[in-house]
């Protein structure tokens, strides 16, 4: 943070002239689908190397005006958080760890040599966004308002070196249930021709750049009828590192779960972390470590893997069935969805959705 930045911030509101009306709203949320309707807000916060953060603000959604020599057009420094809030039976709007989003952002910041924001600064971000626009945090079942932090390097300087100029920017987005029929199993697709991270590389940064490097890999998944791409490291080809947007965890007998290590190369999930701790709390044992396809496909053949399943803010917890590859399938793509996955699903959803205690004190 430069000296001359006044913490906490404060923001000041310009209330949209145009925002939607409460029928508009109320038919969008009945359908909201994902991350195609926004609220009629968002938050801006304004970093130059000199004054540190300042110009705090709540304003009408809408297009961001950027030189077309802005550095992150460019050279793609911008980084990304994602978070939901949800509507509990009372009527109250919560979050779920926010704190740790805000830490992530950080450790994604110094990564791309962008500047920091304060924890309570991120998190009152979030809170001042929700002030104006709580109305779109839809109550159907499952549903949630998506929201979206992000870092852009705006500066308009064609030179590859840190902006001296950014932007902080929070946007929402109502998100229908995931699964509307009932959780279904998907099946996933091994990429052995191409890695999401490499050592030393952007794999534990939350950046846009791993995504649109994901997006080729991710379009050979659709193409082979599956719903993610499986990425192994990038140094041995070995070890399998995470989907394309979730971590994995593979259920043993025994009551054992396994999940691949936090290598620097992987995004270190929320929800992964939450999980670990309820598994924990259940008398679980827990290793994280390396895992490889051959323990993948000996451990189904054998029935020591149990289960195994996805997990991301998006869509909580996604039951895998089957590895699809060139060499052929592992598991069964018409698997139903195993009793330990569904269950921790079930619980971790009661605690965002306020139905059960939050006794970690996740909830803010
Ligand atoms: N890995 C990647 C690559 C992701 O994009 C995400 C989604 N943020 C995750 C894992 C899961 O992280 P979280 O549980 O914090 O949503």
């Amino acid at each position: 943070l430069a000296p001359s930045s006044t913490f906490p911030l404060q923001f000041e509101l310009t209330p949209s002239q145009d925002a939607r009306e409460e029928a508009e709203r109320e038919v969008i949320l009945s359908d909201p689908g994902f991350g195609k309707h926004f609220t009629d807000h968002m938050v801006q916060i304004d970093w130059t190397i000199d004054a540190g953060w300042h110009a705090a603000s709540v304003i009408p959604y809408g297009p961001i005006q950027l030189d077309p020599s802005a550095a992150v057009l460019h050279y793609a420094q911008e980084i990304f958080e994602g978070l939901k809030a949800y509507r509990h039976a009372d009527g109250s709007i919560w979050t779920f760890r926010p704190e740790k989003n805000a830490e992530r952002l950080q450790r994604s910041a110094r990564r791309l040599a962008l500047p920091e924001l304060a924890t309570e600064d991120f998190v009152e971000s979030l809170k001042q966004l929700i002030a104006v626009d709580g109305g779109w945090v839809p109550s159907a079942p499952e549903t949630s308002l998506y929201i979206r932090p992000f870092m852009i390097a705006n500066e308009s300087f064609l030179g590859v070196r840190p902006s001296q100029r950014v932007a902080y920017y929070v946007i929402a987005s109502p998100a229908g249930a995931y699964f509307t029929g009932g959780v279904a199993p998907v099946s996933i697709w091994l990429s052995t021709e191409y890695s999401r991270a490499g050592r030393g590389g952007t794999g534990a940064a939350k950046c846009g750049g791993n995504y649109a490097a994901s997006l080729l890999p991710q379009q050979e998944a659709y193409e082979n009828g599956c719903a993610q791409v499986l990425f192994l490291d990038g140094e041995t080809g070995e070890h399998i590192d995470e989907l394309g947007g979730m971590n994995v965890f593979f259920v043993h007998r025994g009551d054992k779960l396994v999940t691949p290590r936090l290598t620097g190369a992987i995004l270190e999930g929320i929800t992964r972390d939450s999980i670990i701790q309820l598994a924990l709390d259940r008398g679980l044992t827990v290793e994280e470590r390396d895992v490889t396809v051959d323990e993948w496909r000996e451990g189904i053949a054998s029935g020591e893997i149990t289960e195994v399943f996805a997990c991301g803010t998006a869509a909580v917890i996604t039951p895998i069935s089957a590895l699809k590859s060139p060499d052929g399938t592992i598991g069964d793509e018409n698997a139903p969805a195993g009793e330990f996955t569904m269950s921790i699903r079930q619980e971790l959803t009661d605690i965002q959705y306020g139905r059960i205690e939050d006794r970690h004190g996740w909830l803010t």
